[in-house]
């Protein structure tokens, strides 16, 4: 049931619903009815489906049904959040004038009604439809016509604290800089968002991206823009902007006042971030180390889930935020590091820093809703409790000498403004509503009118109280009652069966004036309890609307101060960070890295966080430390590469992750989970781990494995850390091997940077014996009675087996499978032994790197190696590959 476009013969209402959703097509329209938003025509059959509520009818349009499902308003955020999530944009629709007027108006007039706000996953406030530790950022795209190219920026959001940044970016980095930030919607010019060449990007993104008018980005307008919204002459001020920047941050903005219509949030000024002043991480990279979220996306498991023990929602998106954009300054990096180390010793400090940050409630996220009018008393209340607990911390610290971090966010905690502060003290009582419009929010003795209300509104009560006694006494009905109701006010209560002592015309009868009669019950009124009522309702008024006056001005107050509160919470975030890292590295007996401008890499006793605590949890037995060194070396200018071999879980894959987690975890400003650690600076990591399988993509696995290794061949530079994990697996042995080895060659020589690159080929272990640069080494084990042992150590060296079978047997498989694998393999390597041709060549001229080769150890005998080449296992079923074994063994 499509939205009708023409609006003849529709009643007055359905014709003001089909002219509302006309202007927001992409939106399903909440239309406010009462105490319901009610959804029709094709909305209602969309969020029926989409919410499992009922689907029913409400009147006719051109004589068919009109579809409609309803959501009552106290509930909404639930529905809200559900829809949200399901990729759902939501236009939700009030009354903007009072019924009564449109009764005055007369005739067939409706309420007027508007679209208020559009929610969009992006542009959310409401405490509930935000996880705590997490930001919520909207993300604009910009792009400017620059020489040849075009140059594009990024510039995002988090309405719900205020938070504003902008950076420049290319073409090639567009997906690893979204990634870094990780929006929950991206917004695309129209042109832009359609242009084949970016393609790639948005299909990633999916739903994420969504195109807009292409009027919301553009950068002439741009200034103009951002100074209205800043109310400054010109954003000068703010930074020199590149076109492209302008763009982007123009196009926040716009589309925050399009989902937002009259009110603004308290954004900050658009702050820059430089280009290369964070280490870039590729999409890839990013989703296979598990930073924020596993690949299968839960939070439990990540590194962040690891290391996280901040008390506050600000202090732990600091965190998180930080952990997605590591910095590349050694001095940078070091400051954050003293800020940990400052914290490491004073245990005692740190505990009373931490609890009184228990009390901080989200004060950026509760101005937002004040400034947005979505406010209530409780997020007054929660300003109040920061700035309490922002006193008490600013105490603690009296008399220490702290260092430059910690320094600069005591100054911020100083600076908040202690009038409001006061104000919020003196006028919230302890107890607040979560709604303005129940009252009782302001304190006692804070307005003399109010109080005189309040004592007049209680007062009178107990008038009532009294009256309900006489009346007792005067009729000798004990059940007598004065109650109330919404719809009668105070009224006097008897049952049925007195009804008789109440009704007559004798005097003291004639006072009780009938009301209502019901089943069981009489009700009555008198003109001395009228009297009473309206003098109570009218106390009552009064009294909420010096209330609301008082909850008004202290919103505007706060409003007026966003600036400093914002930085004050930052600051407080900051401790909140620095506290949680020294007390993880505390417990967890981290260490303080040594990060400068070298290219070293040298890491003793290093863990993996993650699988060190689980395997500590699961009572696994202790997690064996590794060291890993790939510092230049004598006369080399330049790093090494390791190239790791050993059985399947012996731990290769701990090991490459660990070593880069180490490195993020480190230049984030954290202590690392290793004995020692001396790095310089990463500027970018590149990894090809595991088998992040893209299959929904329509891609192989071994194509997507070429693509991201074609991605690290061609952009790691000799500051990059590469860690590649059993390159060349997801296809024929021989084509597996020239690549993972011509990969190695290249690193080694074109790429010049530090990498560990993990294999099961063990023919390339030779490759150390020609490339000076690249160290062989293995994970150990330990044969025992024809079981392996994995000790998960790394050694020097090469593994000279790879177990597989070993391994197939521990993993269950048919005793008669595993014999009869023993049996083939031990025919394949008498073949290998006898050597009867040297079928693999390693000197394929790939490219031209200037390298004496030296042919590796012959594999396979001529037609048996053949026949294997031809096999992949991956896409066998088991009874391919038994049968294969048959062939195999044939021709041996
Ligand atoms: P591989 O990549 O070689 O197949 P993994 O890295 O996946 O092996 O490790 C296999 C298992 O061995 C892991 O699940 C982990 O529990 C355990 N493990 C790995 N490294 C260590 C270690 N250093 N200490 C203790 N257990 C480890």
């Amino acid at each position: 049931t499509p939205v009708p476009t023409a609006a003849a013969g529709a009643t007055p209402m359905i014709e003001q619903f089909i002219e509302i959703k006309a202007a927001n097509p992409d939106s399903l329209l909440f239309y406010r009815m009462g105490d319901f938003y009610e959804l029709f025509f094709d909305d209602a059959e969309k969020a029926s489906r989409a919410l499992g509520i009922v689907l029913t009818k409400r009147g006719k349009y051109q004589g068919l049904d009109i579809p409609m499902c309803g959501v009552p308003v106290h509930a909404a955020d639930d529905y809200l959040q559900k829809l949200i999530g399901q990729g759902f944009r939501v236009a939700v629709c009030e009354q903007i004038e009072d019924p009564a007027e449109a009764k005055k108006r007369g005739g067939k007039s409706v309420v007027r009604r508007d679209v208020v706000r559009l929610v969009t996953p992006g542009t959310i406030t409401e405490d509930k439809l935000l996880a705590p530790s997490e930001s919520s950022f909207l993300m604009a795209l910009g792009r400017a016509k620059g020489g040849a190219d075009h140059s594009f920026a990024l510039a995002w959001i988090d309405i719900s604290t205020g938070a504003f940044r902008v950076t420049d970016t290319t073409a090639d980095r567009l997906l690893a800089d979204i990634f870094r930030v990780d929006p929950r919607e991206l917004i695309v010019a129209e042109p832009v968002f359609h242009d084949p060449e970016l393609k790639p990007v948005f299909d990633v993104l999916g739903r994420v991206a969504s195109p807009q008018p292409p009027s919301l980005f553009d950068s002439a307008s741009a200034t103009g823009r951002i100074a209205r919204f800043f109310d400054v002459a010109t954003p000068d001020s703010f930074g020199a902007f590149s076109r492209a920047e302008l763009s982007a941050i123009s196009g926040a903005i716009a589309y925050v006042e399009k989902t937002q219509k009259a009110e603004r949030p308290p954004l900050s000024r658009p702050e820059r971030e430089e280009q290369g002043s964070t280490l870039f991480i590729d999409p890839a990279t990013r989703g296979n180390l598990e930073l924020l979220r596993t690949l299968s996306g839960s939070r439990e498991g990540s590194l962040f889930k690891a290391i996280d023990r901040t008390v506050t929602g600000g202090g732990a998106r600091l965190l998180a935020d930080r952990l997605m954009a590591p910095l590349t300054d050694p001095a940078a990096i070091g400051a954050r590091l003293d800020s940990v180390s400052f914290f490491r010793p004073e245990t005692r400090l740190c505990q009373a820093v931490r609890s009184s940050l228990k009390s901080v409630a989200d004060m950026p996220r509760a101005l937002s809703r004040l400034a947005l009018n979505r406010g209530g008393p409780r997020d007054l209340g929660a300003l109040r409790a920061g700035f309490e607990a922002a006193g008490a911390i600013a105490e603690i610290f009296a008399a220490t000498v702290l260092p430059q971090e910690l320094a600069a966010a005591l100054a911020a905690i100083h600076a908040l403004p202690q009038a409001l502060a006061q104000h919020l003290t003196q006028a919230l009582g302890d107890e607040l509503p979560l709604l303005k419009r129940d009252g009782g929010f302001v304190r006692g003795g804070y307005h003399a009118d109010l109080d005189e209300m309040r004592a007049l509104r209680d007062e009178s009560r107990k008038v009532i109280a009294g009256l309900e006694r006489s009346l007792i006494e005067e009729t000798g009905i004990r059940s007598l009652k004065i109650r109330h109701n919404n719809v009668l006010g105070y009224y006097i209560e008897v049952t049925a069966n007195h009804h008789a002592v109440m009704t007559g015309s004798d005097g003291a009868k004639a006072r009780f004036i009938h009301r209502q009669t019901m089943a069981n019950a009489m009700r009555f009124t008198t003109t001395e309890l009228a009297e009473l009522e309206t003098k109570i309702a009218n106390a009552a008024d009064r009294a909420l609307s010096i209330e609301l006056a008082a909850f008004d001005a202290l919103t505007a107050e706060a409003v007026g101060e966003a600036e400093k509160i914002r930085t004050g919470a930052d600051a407080l975030a900051v401790l909140d960070v620095s506290a949680a890292l020294a007390l993880l590295s505390e417990s967890e007996a981290w260490c303080r890295p040594v990060v400068d401008s070298s290219l070293a890499f040298e890491i003793t006793g290093g863990r993996h966080p993650v699988v060190e605590q689980a395997l500590r949890r699961s009572g696994e037995g202790p997690f064996v430390a590794n060291d890993c060194d790939l510092s230049p070396e004598g006369s080399a200018k330049n790093g090494a590469i390791w190239l790791l071999t050993g059985p399947n879980m012996g731990g290769k894959s701990t090991f490459l992750r660990q070593n880069a987690l180490i490195a993020i975890l480190a230049q984030t400003g954290s202590f690392v989970p290793a004995t020692s650690a001396h790095i310089g600076v990463v500027d970018r990591l590149f990894s090809r781990v595991g088998a992040s399988d893209d299959l929904a993509r329509g891609r192989s696995t071994f194509m997507v494995e070429m693509v991201e290794t074609a991605a690290i061949l061609n952009q790691a530079g000799e500051r990059a850390l590469v860690i590649l994990d059993e390159i060349g697996r997801g296809t024929a042995t021989f084509d597996g091997l020239s690549i993972a080895w011509a990969a190695v060659e290249y690193l080694h020589e074109k790429n010049r940077c530090r990498a560990i690159f993990a294999t099961h080929f063990h023919e390339m272990t030779s490759l150390a014996g020609k490339l000076a640069r690249l160290h062989n080494v293995t994970m150990r084990v330990k044969e025992w009675e024809n079981d392996v042992v994995f000790l998960h150590e790394v050694g020097k060296g090469a593994a000279d087996r790879s177990y597989g079978v070993q391994v197939a047997r521990l993993a269950g498989l048919p005793e008669a499978v595993v014999d009869r694998a023993k049996e083939v393999l031990h025919q394949l390597e008498e073949g290998e032994v006898s050597g009867k041709t040297n079928r693999l060549v390693d000197d394929l001229p790939l490219f031209s790197v200037a390298v004496k080769r030296e042919a590796p150890k012959p594999v396979k005998s001529d037609a048996l190696g053949a026949a294997l080449g031809e096999i992949n296992p991956d896409e066998m079923t088991p009874r391919e590959a038994l049968e294969a074994l048959y062939r195999l063994k044939g021709l041996a």
